[in-house]
């Protein structure tokens, strides 16, 4: 509680930015509820941890701070602590909460969200925690407060169908569900008419949006829908699957204006035996086609990846096709994982389970290659000027700006004006693996911002 008796709230997030999205709802909630948002865990009447359950590190970093937590509630007893999300979706870790971390009031699934209220209430009167793990879920129409003001996320479509072999994410996010059109739109315009220059459409794989709607309608046509809106903003998406990223995509991005020119493409392993064990339902080959089609249509365009190491059955030869990939996809930036066994998988299952020590060793040499190659990568960039999406300030420095570019690459610079959420020009004075450094222009106001110009993208010249 606050010293002027306002109530507050604080939330812990960890995971992807679906999970962002969802603290986001429940901020929504809160402040409809008249908390107030506080940065201090001490001071929260309401303090959620929304948790993610896609490798055993997420978790065991949510039950250490459950643990660090427990003095918080016992010196607040009439603090309402709340655990939330993926991680609690598995009936064995909700079962753990409750055995072992009985202060915990709720505990919630991520289909919970459109209950979030009656939720809360239960749990503020019942002695008990509260556990709601159904499926039925309802995720139109619910309140929010977005965390960022440049800066928005819609989601397309929930859940996932693909069940890679490795993954728990169709386990607790569920089947997918695409969100109709109209929702979709409705949403995007508000924002922009808001003033908010970037868009990040959202699913666990986007590019098979539409496909369980009635109407006919895919991913290539919402961007195309999407591109066309009015207003000064600019578009990403993630996550792509490489299976569904078709050449009708690839082409609504070439002749898209709002589009950002990025592709993060998870390639996951470079090794055929061990896409078909992980049922990616592609092969290299497949993927070298698809990257080489991106780079021919869709000029000065960045392609990264994600990549797990030490997937049961993965032999020294198959981590070398992986390193062979890296050299000839030549990825802007790759995010790299161990892998992590999670009950109710079929990898799990699966004979030759890599030991750690040999995971660890794969990772680092991995690690290691791409560095150098996504060095090689910026370094061309030094003396280019790029159009930069201000997202943030230095707390060291107010004068440092961070901010992105359409190749989603981190740039640092200076200056004294206020740039917050400014399309601007930067010039690249200094470029390393995973940022670059450059000198700041002025703001870009001669071109719709955030657009590209036809010629700039295709290569062609008029
Ligand atoms: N839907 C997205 C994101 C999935 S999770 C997609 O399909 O790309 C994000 C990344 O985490 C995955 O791309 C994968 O590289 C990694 N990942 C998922 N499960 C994992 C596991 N069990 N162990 C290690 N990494 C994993
Ligand atoms: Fe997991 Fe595969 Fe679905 Fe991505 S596409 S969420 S990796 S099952």
């Amino acid at each position: 509680m606050g010293n002027d008796g306002t109530k507050k709230y604080h939330i812990l997030t960890y995971g992807c930015q679906m999970n962002v999205y969802d603290s986001e709802v429940l901020s929504g909630y809160l402040e409809n509820m008249g908390y107030d948002h506080t940065e201090k865990e001490e001071e929260a009447d309401v303090l959620i941890i929304n948790t993610c359950a896609v490798r055993k590190k997420a978790e065991e970093k949510v039950f250490s701070r459950l643990g660090k937590l427990r003095p918080l509630k016992e010196k607040n007893p009439g603090m309402l602590m709340v655990l939330w999300g993926c991680m609690v979706q598995q009936e064995s870790a909700a079962q753990k909460v409750k055995e072992k971390y009985g202060f915990v009031d709720l505990v919630a699934g991520t289909h919970s969200l459109g209950r979030f209220p009656d939720l809360l209430e239960k749990a503020r009167v019942s002695p008990r925690t509260i556990l709601d793990l159904e499926t039925e879920e309802e995720r139109e129409d619910l309140p929010i407060k977005r965390g960022h003001k440049a800066k928005a996320w819609v989601p397309i479509s929930h859940g996932c169908n693909n069940f890679c072999s490795y993954c728990v994410v169709p386990y607790v996010r569920g089947p997918e569900k695409s969100r109709p059109l109209q929702k979709i739109l409705n949403e995007v315009k508000e924002l922009v008419d808001n003033g908010y220059k970037e868009i990040t459409l959202l699913g666990q794989n986007v590019n098979s949006y539409g496909k369980d709607l009635d109407q006919e309608m895919d991913f290539a046509d919402l961007l195309n829908i999407l591109d066309h809106l009015e207003g000064r903003f600019q578009i990403r998406y993630m996550t792509s699957h490489p299976r569904d990223f078709s050449e009708k995509i690839i082409r609504t991005i070439q002749h898209s204006q709002k589009i950002c020119e990025h592709f993060h493409l998870p390639l996951q392993s470079g090794s055929n035996n061990v896409l078909k064990l992980m049922n990616r339902g592609y092969s290299r080959e497949y993927y070298l086609g698809l990257v080489e089609k991106i780079r021919v249509l869709v000029q000065n365009s960045s392609v990264t990846t994600d990549i797990i190491v030490g997937f049961p059955g993965e032999e020294e030869k198959d981590f070398e096709d992986t390193l062979e990939m890296l050299e000839k996809v030549r990825f802007d930036a790759a995010y790299t994982f161990i892998y992590s066994p999670r009950k109710g998988t079929k990898a799990t299952e699966m004979k030759g389970q890599v030991s750690s020590d040999i995971k660890k060793k794969r990772i680092v040499t991995l690690n290691e290659i791409q560095s150098r190659i996504s060095m090689e990568i910026n370094q061309q960039l030094l003396g280019t000027e790029q159009v930069v999406l201000v997202e943030g300030r230095s707390k060291t420095d107010p004068n440092v700006y961070t901010g992105r570019t359409r190749t989603n690459k981190i740039v640092h610079f200076s200056t004294n004006e206020n740039l917050l959420g400014m399309f601007v020009n930067v010039e690249i004075t200094a470029a390393k693996s995973w940022t670059l450094t450059g000198n700041f222009k002025n703001k870009v106001t001669t071109q719709e911002s955030g657009v590209r110009s036809q010629n700039e993208k295709t290569g062609e010249n008029i």
